[in-house]
């Protein structure tokens, strides 16, 4: 996601890597404004951008480390809006947010993965459906909600927006929501009647906060549509979806700066979990190429039940590491969102590690199997899988759609693997790990092989 906006720094920073002297800086910034506007930040950011490099690193004494001073420091003002970050709770629940956007900008999505986030972290969350001008929105928000267990207020007989956020509004107060998510109309492009229709909703609920989500692949066109709400309604926070999508990556540095609201959140992948709090500090460490640590233990404490973690831990230190462990393993794992949007949070890990990249853990074919075998054991042989004899293991190939050569193999890698998992346990650091890593190299689903 960062990954083309990291580079272009890297290679303005290569350019006054021997040298210190004007010329060098020069050949610096001319590279670095170049790549950025290749990458689709705005000319007016770009420009600012660059030339507060040039004047800050003058004053610190050309250099290496002058530049790379710079160009963290500038980058920290570019993404740095006055106003509120992530999300923030008003003092008398339910928190009302407006989430507003143009058709097809991954609105309705957004709301979901909002909701989610907000559940994971304890919180008491209700969607409203009120964006009745695309058919299929209301249908999507009751699956969505279905999906991620959270309550939804929706009225199928109702065709004014106004009065369904104002009943839902009710049900949150009377019900002790500590947030209320409501998804409003889109458009395909901005018209009198959806603003009319935005303030009417807004005037009805005064709400805590309205987000605007804006589409990441419509590039300039996102900054564009987001100054607009922002003129004729007012909003709070811009959430940036389809960032995953986005090959150059610009846009974020663009809507920072140009729109004048905080960039709120990120929209990293098409899962309810692949969103992003968007906090500059921790944004501008991944730009840098240094990833941000804090910000995947924050996201994987919220998921990562501790005590569960520890139980699987002993399992695997006495080597009683089972199906059932395994299948909750993937389905945390599922929770935490896709790699790609775990990647670069790891310092380093964005550079090295092409191959995980497009990993689909749930769908690879390995996995699928495992799963088809884990599905049609019983639980007492998820826990021991010795138990099954001959027999057993043809009904189970019927059941599975495996050979029983397939189903042999798998058993006898989990074997290997839970083995391995046990003797790094014990012996534990960097070569143990690498050791497990080589030998799952031939495990289905083991961990793909880094390049060097
Ligand atoms: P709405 O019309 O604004 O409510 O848009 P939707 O929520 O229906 O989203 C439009 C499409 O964008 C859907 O196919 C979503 O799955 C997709 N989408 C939304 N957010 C993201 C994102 O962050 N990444 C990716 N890859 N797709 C997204």
């Amino acid at each position: 996601m960062f990954d083309v906006l990291t580079g272009s720094f890297k290679n303005a920073v290569s350019k006054i890597r021997f040298r210190d002297d004007a010329n060098a800086l020069k050949k610096a910034t001319t590279e670095l404004r170049k790549s950025l506007l290749k990458a689709d930040v705005h000319h007016k950011t770009t420009k600012e951008l660059v030339d507060a490099i040039e004047i800050n690193t003058k004053l610190l004494g050309i250099g290496q480390e002058a530049f790379l001073k710079s160009l963290q420091k500038e980058l920290h003002a570019v993404l740095t809006t006055a106003g509120n970050q992530g999300f923030v709770f008003s003092n008398t629940p339910p928190t009302t947010v407006l989430m507003t956007g143009l058709q097809g900008s991954g609105k309705t999505t957004t709301t979901g993965k909002l909701a989610n986030y907000l559940k994971q972290r304890n919180k008491k969350v209700l969607v409203a459906a009120c964006d009745l001008q695309r058919l299929a929105a209301v249908e999507q928000l009751k699956q969505i909600a279905a999906q991620i267990e959270v309550d939804i207020y929706f009225d199928d007989n109702q065709m004014d927006p106004v009065k369904i956020a104002l009943a839902a509004k009710a049900k949150a107060k009377a019900e002790h929501y500590d947030v209320l998510l409501i998804d409003t109309a889109g458009r395909l492009a901005i018209d009198e009647e959806l603003m009319k229709q935005l303030h009417d909703v807004k005037k009805a609920i005064d709400p805590d906060e309205i987000f605007y989500v804006a589409d990441s692949l419509t590039g300039h066109d996102a900054t564009k549509t987001a100054s607009t709400f922002k003129e004729q309604i007012g909003i709070d926070g811009v959430i940036l979806s389809k960032y995953d999508g986005d090959t150059k990556g610009g846009v974020a540095l663009s809507i920072a700066h140009q729109v004048g609201v905080p960039l709120r959140f990120i929209g990293t992948g098409e899962k309810m979990p692949d969103i992003e709090v968007f906090i500059p500090d921790r944004i501008v460490s991944r730009l840098m190429g240094a990833g941000d640590i804090e910000g995947l233990a924050e996201k994987t404490s919220a998921i990562i039940d501790a005590k569960k973690a520890k139980e699987v831990t002993k399992k695997i230190k006495k080597g009683e590491f089972n199906f059932n462990d395994f299948l909750d393993q993937l389905n945390m794992m599922k929770k935490l969102g896709s790699m790609k949007s775990i990647i670069s949070m790891i310092p380093g890990l964005s550079q090295m590690a092409g191959p995980i990249k497009d990993m689909d853990l749930e769908n690879s074919g390995e996995i699928v199997r495992i799963k088809a075998l884990i599905s049609s054991m019983t639980p007492k042989e998820r826990e021991e899988p010795d138990l099954m004899n001959i027999s057993r293991k043809k009904r189970i190939a019927k059941g599975s759609g495996l050979s029983e050569v397939q189903i042999n193999k798998i058993l006898k890698q989990f074997k290997n693997a839970s083995k391995m998992a046990k003797k790094l346990s014990s012996k534990g650091g960097m070569k143990g790990l690498q050791n497990m890593m080589s030998q799952m190299q031939g495990m289905p689903g083991g961990m793909p092989k880094l390049p060097r």
